[in-house]
């Protein structure tokens, strides 16, 4: 009897601790899930909006995405169509203000699917993107994503009838090659995920270059401009870019002032982790708590950091 009621003691607690790992793994994958609701689900990144700029220029926000819209005697010209969805609905906004007008020109900040799909929406006459990216595009073959017509490199001020559009050339920051769209007679800057508005990037801010982010920012932050276009969540002013630089700069200096205190990473251990996170957390909770995202997406840029910081990118 005793022998019985150990055995099933023993299958009770075996069960009993898969069951409870189980559990822990779904709690942590609901709490990740959680904080993305809770990111995502900010009142600058809900419903849509066509916003007038003034001077031709224009802004259609559509949920988390926002693109650009120049009206030039030549035709439109859209800069990311973002997503099916969003094009279309932005389509059907452009044929009801501009009735007789086409989009003649569809251009690309850089590659990302998130930024390029949906473009046959538009119907647009020519399709521009750097010559980087080309690579990139060839492999899109099953996305909805309207292939580049023309590709062009280095900064460039592209002329469509009256209206002028500098292409800023961002090298080695996110993505394989981002363009900024530099208006210097408005003093604006569109500048697709290359700074937010006191807001933390999502997920660690996928696919960039630490130094290449810093040196674009700081390309950025020397044009003479007063109102930034962001591509999610709010627009804002200058300090978004220079803010935006601030916390690449702070967070790389903190990672790197915790190895010099705790070791380097080859030297890591449980230990070192917790100090050197625990560390950075502590002054990055003190300067950056009130953004956007700090509390969902706050860990995972420390972490990207990290790695960028012990492995050289
Ligand atoms: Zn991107």
């Amino acid at each position: 009897m005793k022998v019985i009621l150990r055995k099933s003691l023993g299958i009770f607690l075996i069960f009993g601790s898969v069951t409870l790992l189980t559990a822990c793994e779904d709690i942590t994958i609901f709490l990740m899930s959680a904080q993305a609701d809770k990111y995502f689900s900010a009142p600058s990144a809900q419903g849509k909006n066509f916003e007038e700029l003034g001077n031709g220029l224009y802004a259609f926000q559509h949920g988390l995405d926002r693109s650009l819209i120049v009206d030039t005697s030549e035709g439109l010209v859209v800069v990311d169509s973002f997503n099916e969805k969003m094009a279309k609905d932005l389509k059907q906004i452009l044929n009801q203000k501009f009735p007789k007008k086409k989009v003649s020109h569809l251009i690309y900040s850089h590659h990302h699917l998130d930024h390029t799909r949906g473009g046959y929406e538009l119907n647009p006459g020519k399709i521009i993107a750097h010559e980087n990216t080309r690579w990139h595009f060839d492999q899109y073959l099953d996305t909805k994503t309207l292939k580049p017509t023309h590709y062009i490199s280095g900064s460039q001020l592209l002329r469509f009838g009256n209206h002028e559009i500098e292409l800023i050339d961002f090298e080695h920051a996110h993505a394989e090659h981002l363009y900024g769209f530099y208006f210097s007679e408005d003093k604006l800057l569109y500048a697709p995920d290359l700074a937010l508005c006191q807001t933390f990037f999502p997920f660690g801010y996928p696919d960039y270059n630490h130094y290449g982010q810093i040196h674009a920012l700081e390309e950025a932050a020397k044009l003479d401009f007063d109102r930034f276009i962001s591509s999610h969540f709010n627009n804002g002013d200058k300090s978004c870019v220079t803010e935006t630089l601030g916390l690449f700069i702070d967070t790389r200096a903190i990672i790197l002032d915790q190895f010099e205190q705790y070791g380097q990473p080859n030297e890591a251990d449980g230990e070192w982790f917790r100090h050197v996170i625990g560390g950075t957390k502590k002054v990055i909770k003190r300067d950056y708590s009130d953004w956007h995202g700090y509390d969902e997406m706050g860990l995972a840029f420390m972490l990207r950091q990290l790695t960028g910081a012990a492995m050289g990118y």
